[in-house]
């Protein structure tokens, strides 16, 4: 977009201000604060904040941006990885995290719709009253509008999907202040362009979501959880791919490489073995479980899996677990005062640990620290460059890194991210991914966004 005129952005405040009063803010720190996600990348406040409440407010905030051909930028919770939701200084920041609502809960249907701000932990405390559960979703708290608009995932998807899965139904405003709805709660549809997975993922680039329809789950009656380790991360795969060969329902598998559970041993004093180390987690019935977890045991014994430890009350659960969610703060804690910056890809199973292997070898030879985790079920995995403070260096390393592991990616039949996103950090990965499709992309965003105010340069670039 062209520099805008400072009377236009002007103007725009002052008819948001007419329209939605107090809910506008031009506070410096209110700016600050939501104008930008937790990614590493670039952001400057935006001229002013939205906090909406309701699909109107978003309504209503949209045409006036629409008719000034002023940029919209979605927020939610701003747990963002690829700075999808930061903001340029001529932006209007449409803070959704006021949308907070649950709408309905469908306990016999297995549905929910929600208002888009909601927090998936608000979501859980109110399906838990009805025994049901939402499981899908990053492990930091995240609204279920942000995990939509990111195609969202996490360590359950090899059991229950992604967000792409899950969403049934969409209120969306659009760029001009018009309200439609997509899909709806049945459980099928074959009626139409497929417009909910269209703007599943999309990165507040297409639309807006108000209100999302989600498939929701029961709570499974017990949870078993096992740790062990192996010499090499190649029989880590092999397990995890003999395992969802056997049908065996695991509902999360976790990998950690050797550089993430020395850092949670030392952080957390789990004296845990240094060696690729997985972690299953069963979901059923008691009996059920077991039988799944014994099989699984076999199966880890048979590739040189050692140190099996399966737990099934919840302390000791949580015990197991804590290797995984202590691993960031861990990372942190590596060097003093340093930041982390998160990568995603995802690759077929068959060559996740050839992609792993080559791109530790390209971290040592670089001299980088960046502990891998991965949702090894999926193929997907996670690179945390551990970014000491002021050091410009790595970060441009990182940055070199960052691109080749997505090249590797791509060359073995892989993408750019599972689940993080492209926001601004990984549009010319898109680019290189989807170089035939960007067109068809474009012409997309293009009719339904002819002024370009949604989330512009997140997604496409330019
Ligand atoms: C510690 C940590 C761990 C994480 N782990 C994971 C993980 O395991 N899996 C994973 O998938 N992600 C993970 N993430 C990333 C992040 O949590 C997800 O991308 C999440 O979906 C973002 O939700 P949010 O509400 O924070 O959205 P925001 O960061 O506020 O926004 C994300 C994007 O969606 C757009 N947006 C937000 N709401 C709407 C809406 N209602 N309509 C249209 N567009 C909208 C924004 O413009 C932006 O482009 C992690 C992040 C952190 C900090």
């Amino acid at each position: 977009m062209t520099a805008l005129p400072a009377e236009t952005t002007t103007a725009v405040v002052h008819e948001l201000r007419e329209a939605l009063g107090e809910k506008v803010s031009t506070d410096h720190g209110i700016r600050q604060a939501r104008g930008h996600d937790s990614s590493h990348l670039p952001w400057e406040a935006p001229q002013a904040v939205v906090h909406c409440a309701s699909t109107e407010d978003v309504s209503a905030a949209l045409a006036i941006c629409h008719r000034h051909g002023v940029p919209a930028v979605p927020i939610a919770a701003g747990t963002g990885l690829e700075g999808g939701a930061n903001s340029t200084a001529e932006s209007i920041a449409l803070d959704l995290s006021g949308m907070d609502k649950i709408l309905r809960v469908g306990a016999s249907d297995l549905d929910a719709t929600v208002q888009a701000g909601v927090m998936k932990s608000s979501l859980n405390a109110a399906l838990a009253v009805h025994g049901l559960t939402f499981p899908v979703g990053p492990g930091v708290d995240a609204s279920v509008g942000g995990m939509a608009s990111t195609g969202a995932s996490g360590t359950t998807a090899v059991r229950y999907g992604t967000m792409k899965e899950n969403v049934l139904g969409l209120t969306v405003v659009m760029a001009d202040g018009t309200v439609i709805t997509t899909g709806g709660r049945s459980r099928k549809s074959a009626a139409g362009y497929d417009l909910t997975h269209l703007f599943v993922g999309a990165e507040g680039t297409l639309g807006v979501l108000t209100e999302v329809t989600l498939r929701v789950y029961g709570i499974p009656e017990a949870t078993g959880v096992a740790i062990c380790s192996f010499p090499a991360l190649e029989d880590c795969t092999a397990v995890v791919a003999s395992t969802l060969e056997s049908g065996v329902p695991i509902s999360r598998v976790e990998l950690l490489d050797d550089v993430t559970v020395d850092a949670v041993n030392r952080y957390s004093g789990l004296g845990l073995p240094v060696q690729p180390t997985l972690i299953f987690e069963f979901e059923g019935p008691a009996a059920t479980i077991a039988e799944q977890a014994e099989t699984v045991r076999r199966l880890v014994a048979g590739n040189g899996g050692t140190g099996w430890n399966y737990a099934s009350d919840p302390q000791q659960i949580g015990r197991i677990w804590k290797a995984r969610h202590d691993a960031l703060p861990s990372y942190v804690a590596l060097v003093p005062g340093s930041s982390t910056w998160s990568t995603d890809v995802c690759v077929p199973i068959s060559r996740l640990a050839e992609c792993i292997t080559l791109t530790k070898a390209d971290t040592d030879s670089e001299g980088v620290l960046a502990p891998i985790v991965g949702h090894v079920g999926d193929g997907n995995f996670h690179l945390a460059f551990v970014l000491p403070p002021g050091d410009d260096g790595v970060r441009a390393k990182a940055a070199a890194i960052n691109d080749r592991l997505v090249e590797r990616a791509l060359s073995m039949g892989g993408t750019s991210t599972g689940e993080h996103g492209i926001g601004l950090g990984k549009t010319g990965s898109l680019a290189k991914e989807h170089a035939s499709a960007i067109p068809v992309m474009a012409a997309i965003k293009k009719a339904l966004d002819p002024q370009g105010i949604l989330n512009p340069g997140k997604v496409l670039a330019g």
